[in-house]
């Protein structure tokens, strides 16, 4: 759990993340990888989870919001900006949903990939690929996250989540019609291949190939 739920009262409020995700984030942000391709893979896998507890929802469930959206996700590069939008049409997160998931590591991917450092002091290179760390593993590539969210649940409100990954993140209110989530990759410098759209279908070849569920690249249907 992080410090403190979100408080509509206010607007935008700064959180801090717990000490074992700044712990992982500084992992993250301080090496150099060689293997930081996994990214993609870890946000894709996300949307996809997303997409599949939103299926199995609308098997019994009308009331929500969006029920004829397609369950498929959409991957706009933005090369002007250096930045990378990640969008899905699953079950979406609430505020408070983005301050728990997003705030912690409870998976244990993550968890398996820092008690790894720590006991074999092996290269975070060689086995970042193998454990997956997940959401957090984008850090490698962005200086700074976005993720813009609405629940399925029609009376849920849509949130706005940004970190740099720096010691806080903040989150807010926002505008956003569909459900669903979109992750926005501002890049790193020296990480503006991922807007290469050739270089994004390779990794989504490679990595991504058993989905489920439609990956539509380079244009955004919503
Ligand atoms: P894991 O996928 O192993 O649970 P991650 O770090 O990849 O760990 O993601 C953390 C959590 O954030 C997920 O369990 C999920 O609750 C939430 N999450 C991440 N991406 C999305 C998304 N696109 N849509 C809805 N929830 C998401
Ligand atoms: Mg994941």
């Amino acid at each position: 759990m992080v410090e403190s739920a979100f408080d509509p009262a206010h607007e935008f409020q700064t959180l801090n993340f717990k000490a074992e995700t700044q712990q992982l984030l500084d992992i993250l942000i301080h090496s150099l990888y060689t293997e930081r391709d996994v990214f993609l893979r870890e946000l894709i896998s996300n949307a996809s989870d997303a997409l599949t507890r939103m299926h199995f929802i609308l098997l019994t469930e009308r009331d929500v919001l969006d029920p004829d959206a397609e369950l498929a996700i959409t991957i706009v590069p933005e090369p002007d900006k250096r930045a990378l939008r990640i969008i899905d049409t699953g079950i979406g997160m609430t505020a408070d949903e983005m301050i728990e998931n997003l705030g912690t590591i409870a998976h244990s991917g993550a968890r398996a990939f820092i008690q790894a450092l720590k006991e074999n002091n092996a290269n975070p290179n060689d086995i970042i690929g193998q454990f997956g760390v997940g959401f957090y593993s984008a850090f490698m590539v962005a200086e700074r996250i976005e993720v813009i969210s609405r629940s399925y649940k029609p009376q849920a409100s849509p949130a706005r989540w940004i970190s740099t990954g720096r010691e806080t993140f903040n989150i807010g209110p926002c505008e956003k019609v569909n459900r669903g989530t979109e992750v926005i990759l501002y890049l790193k410098e020296d990480a503006s291949e991922y807007t290469q759209e050739t270089r994004l279908r390779q990794i989504i070849k490679k990595h991504s190939e058993y989905i489920p569920y439609p990956i539509y690249l380079g244009q955004d249907k919503q």
